[in-house]
């Protein structure tokens, strides 16, 4: 139970939400296009209806707290870095201490769900830094470990100082965020310029912005975007926010969306063998990542 006495979210919920709202993974073969959005808007009221109580306040709570305003003060609380300084591994090891108590279905844990990701794209025959960005991308997660509340930690992210699409799940649980009052940031462009590109937009705060900040010198640009938009899913689900997007960040957002299938369609409940594993991730996590990187 959280302070309101209401339930806490398993972290592993909004996953399962997701594949509830997104049960089938987009078809990489067909161009992207978004679907039918009026039969979306319809769809999206159903799951928002037959959500379960703990995650219906959970993006209560998200919708209310994630203006503009909080996004800046969170930035400079976690992007200067100075929290710690760790090896990829001492923070796959730091994360996995994170237990789902609220979560008695899943046994898998933190790490469980980061090899089986990595694993499945390996399998896949991707390249080297896909399967890295795949080991590595819930990392961010660890903001749960300093203390941060689920919902400035997981959740669809979505721009904030613009307009919101009316496509963002619980859409109107908006109604109590403070940027409701701003009249410039309810303008479908708010702060921004049409097509200004994505780096120059400011998302909604939580461990894919944070995990971004902490790795940005060490990964190819595809696998930086599939880390920093993996929760975009307004975006890579479901088309909108075009206008803020330049066609570099169209072109690679095809990489955001080949990652989304590994990390929502691949949890198994067989556990990967870490034994097994470690020395090709060792390997892999030598190539890209210096002894100690700043987090
Ligand atoms: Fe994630
Ligand atoms: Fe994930």
């Amino acid at each position: 139970m959280n302070d309101a006495g209401k339930p806490a979210m398993g972290l592993d919920e909004w996953e399962d939400f997701l594949k509830e709202r997104y049960p089938e993974p987009a078809s990489a073969a067909e161009p992207f296009r978004a679907t039918n959005p009026d039969k979306k808007k319809e769809e999206f009221r159903n799951y928002e209806a037959n959500a379960r109580p703990s995650v219906r306040e959970f993006y209560r709570l998200n919708h209310h707290h994630q203006s503009y305003g909080f996004v800046q003060e969170k930035r400079k609380e976690f992007l200067s870095l100075n929290r710690r300084q760790m090896s990829i591994w001492e923070a796959l090891e730091y994360l996995n201490t994170l237990v789902d108590d609220s979560d008695p279905d899943t046994d898998l844990s933190q790490l469980d769900h980061l090899l089986q990701t990595a694993e499945q794209i390996r399998n896949d025959g991707h390249p080297r830094w896909f399967i890295a960005a795949g080991l590595i991308h819930d990392l961010g997660k660890i903001l749960c470990l300093y203390g941060e509340p689920q919902w400035a930690v997981v959740g669809d992210t979505f721009p904030v100082g613009c307009a919101w699409s009316d496509k963002i799940v619980f859409h109107e649980f908006f109604q109590d965020n403070p940027d409701r009052n701003e009249s410039k940031y309810q303008e479908k462009l708010g702060v921004y310029g049409q097509n200004c590109g994505l780096d120059a937009v400011c998302m909604s705060w939580g461990h894919d912005e944070y995990l971004y900040n902490v790795v940005k010198d060490y990964l190819p640009e595809e696998a930086l975007y599939m880390i920093r938009y993996h929760s975009f899913y307004p975006a890579h689900r479901d088309g909108e926010y075009d206008y803020l997007m330049k066609d570099h960040d169209r072109e690679m957002f095809k990489w955001v969306r080949a990652f989304n299938p590994y990390d929502l369609y691949t949890k198994s409940h067989q556990r990967p063998d870490l034994k097994k594993l470690r020395p090709f991730y060792d390997d892999l996590i030598g190539e890209y990542f210096p002894p100690t990187i700043r987090w």
